[in-house]
């Protein structure tokens, strides 16, 4: 076999070279491969850890097949990603996990609420908002559901960006009216009331084997993750249910890698709020909280090897996010205030500073939930982290 051979066959292709595919890349070197990261501009975040960087967008085919022809497997570090184009690279013989089918799924919120429906699992009540007539289907929906409602684009939402509670048919009239002259489909949800949100990270081989992560509750400040806390302050069996839900999401999605799933815990019940298919925000305290983490798991499930133990590894886990202050100052300049926080394990992605952007997490292992919670915050703050409103730090800690 000559030496390009050799190296196609440990070579994973990863669309995207965001904070995602970073931390695949830290464990494909930790494994012995090698990560190959189509990276849109050269300070992309895993640039700087990747084996090898090919410049491009997924969105040009030439630039996609410049990535599959350097790689044993393709997979995906974001979801903005053009399926037809990605259904030619696996019919000319790359393979691509997870698949279309399932990335169709992932990307589309209309298309995962029907299939979770159809599968008789539990999701928010909807509907689909296609043709003429849109503002009159959503009066009727809320005619039906009750005001308030929340319209969201099938495509192309993240962060909560693509979500919009509305109060009433005026407001309900101005997002229809932005989003017909965008273009962006639409549907409409019943505005659930929220007791507390969780996400189930699962993952899958090929052939269907598949080990699931605990349920985590994670907190969401204006649709963007704030913290993780493992275990969360639901029921165990309430849990349990999460886990069982999860993996039947995973199943239907046909997922092959990991994927994730928000869910809703609302009124005594579980609801499926989202699917990812890739790893999650909401997984990253695998990394030092698990046994094994879901971007090893990732690699292994898209290179259909045995999977890691999903056993977590602490009594008590958090993670949180951390993002720019106001001061736009680089949280790698102020490392030292964090790292003096006992446990404190820091992942900054090497992205530019600038305020209020995602810039890492703090993930903190030990005994009692309120002290690995307040202590990953301590570290957050100590990096530039502004605590937002409703996330209440006052009486915990130790
Ligand atoms: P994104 O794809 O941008 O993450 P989500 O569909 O997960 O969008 O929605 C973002 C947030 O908006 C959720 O975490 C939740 O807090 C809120 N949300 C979404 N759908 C509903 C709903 N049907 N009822 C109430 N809140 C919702």
């Amino acid at each position: 076999m000559s030496p390009a051979a050799a190296n196609r066959t440990e070579a994973i292709g990863i669309v995207g070279a965001g904070q995602l595919a970073r931390m695949m890349a830290e464990s494909a070197s930790a494994l012995g491969l090698r990560a190959v990261v189509l990276a849109e501009r050269p300070d992309d975040s895993a640039t700087a850890v990747a084996a090898e960087v090919v410049p491009g967008v997924p969105s040009v085919a030439a630039d996609l097949t410049a990535l599959a022809a350097r790689a044993a497997v393709v997979t995906f570090d974001h979801e903005q990603v053009d399926l037809d184009l990605v259904a030619a690279v696996a019919a000319a013989g790359t393979v691509v996990r997870p698949g279309v089918d399932t990335l169709r799924m992932a990307t589309d919120k209309a298309e995962m609420r029907r299939r979770v429906q159809a599968a008789g699992l539990p999701g928010p009540a909807f509907e689909v908002l296609a043709g003429g007539g849109v503002l009159a289907a959503v009066e009727g929906f809320a005619g039906r559901h009750g005001w308030p409602v929340v319209l969201k684009a099938a495509r192309g939402g993240y962060d909560g960006k693509g979500v919009w509670p509305v109060a009433g048919p005026e407001e309900a009239a101005r997002v229809v009216e932005e989003a017909d002259a965008a273009g962006t489909p639409l549907l409409v949800e019943e505005q659930v009331a929220i007791d507390a949100e969780l996400a189930v990270v699962v993952a899958r081989r090929p052939g269907g084997q598949a080990v699931t992560w605990t349920p985590v509750e994670t907190a969401q400040v204006g649709g963007v993750c704030r913290e993780v806390l493992v275990p969360g302050r639901l029921d165990p069996a309430v849990v349990a249910d999460a886990a069982a839900l999860g993996a039947a999401v995973a199943e239907v999605a046909g997922a092959t890698g990991v994927l994730a799933v928000e869910l809703f815990w609302s009124a005594g019940r579980l609801l499926v709020n989202e699917v990812a298919a890739r790893p999650h925000n909401s997984g990253h305290w695998t990394i030092e909280g698990a046994v094994t983490s879901q971007f090893e798991n990732h690699l292994r499930a898209v290179l259909d090897l045995p999977l890691g133990s999903t056993a977590v590894a602490a009594p008590a886990v958090a993670t949180v996010n951390v993002f720019g202050g106001p001061d736009g100052a680089d949280p790698v300049d102020r490392l030292a205030g964090a790292l003096a926080v006992d446990g404190a394990h820091v992942h900054l992605y090497g992205k530019e500073p600038r305020p209020g952007r995602k810039l890492g997490h703090v993930t903190v292992c030990g005994e009692d939930p309120d002290d690995v919670r307040h202590r990953a915050w301590t570290a957050a703050r100590a990096l530039g982290t502004v605590v937002p409103a409703g996330i209440d730090l006052d009486e915990e800690g130790p």
